[in-house]
């Protein structure tokens, strides 16, 4: 089923027992050495944590940078990959906002033998995620996210030219825990399961249902889900003045933010919308901190009763005319029903 949702035939299909960071630390661990050139796309707060992860790992990266709430310029990113040994690449920017587009870019490096490593969290089950189509050599999620499960897993592949970058290394990972060769050989079976770790089962129960909801769903019908509830949510907020950070055709589906209106103060909206109202929406990171909602649009939160209530409850809290937002929300579904 995972292979599935990643669109992958990879064997090495699994979740790492860990949140989705240790998804990120797993796979830098095994596939970026010390001294290796890794061209990594910044343009928030997950692609600074890529940055961060695969310096502690002594390797070099090369930056390729956009402003925060902007996609990274693709023909940028092709460019850098001549020298590197892996380009590792936020599909979902969660800081922003944004996702990334990776075309050609998995076929520049296949060319230059780099490999293309891939943060899908909030992406996966949510807009479409192809990997092998895309030339993705290893990849990571989370649980909680678009796969609508508890946190506590990292989804979690990797190709063939990913294992013989792993089998070649120079020395083995730096990671006891997330070393994959390690974990492979309880994983696949063949000569008998050697013991590894205790895999958190309760979660992995959890997981497979998950899936089996998403595969149920189809996961293009939940593509399209995602989109409409997006693009509804857009239409909604921008009746209260909060208009998308993200261009048309960089936004990224489960995860929508908006730009606070002048005098509309972050945290005397958000505040009681959470301690009056059990409502949770996410302020601004970084540059954005202060002037910025992310609101969530995965999973069950992309359906038209949460979402109507959001909207109800923050014009109240702005002191706006509801009846706009939810006409648009209403509009917004209907137009994708028909
Ligand atoms: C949420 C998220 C992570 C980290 O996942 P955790 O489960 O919180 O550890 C990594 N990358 C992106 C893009 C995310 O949105």
């Amino acid at each position: 089923m995972l292979r599935t949702v990643f669109g992958t035939d990879n064997p090495a299909t699994l979740p790492v027992s860990a949140t989705g960071s240790g998804g990120m630390d797993a796979l830098v661990a095994n596939f970026v050495e010390a001294d290796d050139r890794v061209v990594v796309g910044v343009n928030g707060l997950f692609g600074e944590r890529l940055c961060d992860a695969v310096s502690r790992l002594g390797a070099d990266p090369v930056r390729v940078e956009a402003e925060w709430g902007r996609a990274i310029d693709l023909e940028a990113l092709i460019a850098a990959v001549p020298g590197a040994d892996a380009v590792c690449v936020v599909h979902g920017e969660t800081s922003t906002g944004v996702c990334q587009p990776v075309d050609g870019l998995g076929e520049a490096c296949g060319e230059n033998g780099a490999l293309l490593l891939l943060d899908c969290v909030t992406s996966l089950a949510g807009q479409p995620v192809l990997l092998d189509e895309w030339g993705v050599d290893a990849a990571f999620s989370g649980t909680q996210k678009c796969l609508n499960a508890p946190p506590g897993l990292a989804p979690f592949t990797a190709g063939a030219r990913a294992i013989e970058k792993l089998r070649a290394r120079r020395e083995p990972p730096r990671s006891w825990f997330f070393d994959l060769s390690l974990v492979l050989g309880y994983w696949d079976a063949e000569g008998g399961r050697v013991y590894h770790h205790t895999a958190p089962i309760n979660m992995i129960y959890g997981l497979a249902e998950a899936l089996r909801i998403v595969l149920e769903e189809g996961l293009e019908a939940r593509w399209e889900r995602h989109r409409t509830a997006h693009g509804a949510l857009r239409a909604a907020l921008a009746e209260l003045g909060l208009e998308r950070i993200a261009p048309d055709g960089e936004e990224l589906w489960p995860l929508l933010a908006v730009r606070l209106p002048e005098g509309v103060e972050d945290a005397a909206i958000r505040g009681p919308l959470l301690t009056e109202h059990g409502i949770e929406i996410s302020g601004g990171l970084g540059p954005l901190a202060g002037r910025a909602w992310r609101i969530g649009v995965m999973g069950e939160g992309a359906r038209p009763e949460p979402q109507e209530r959001l909207v109800r409850t923050l014009a109240q809290l702005m002191g706006r005319n509801a009846v706009p937002a939810v006409e648009a929300l209403e509009a917004g579904w209907s137009t994708a029903a028909r």
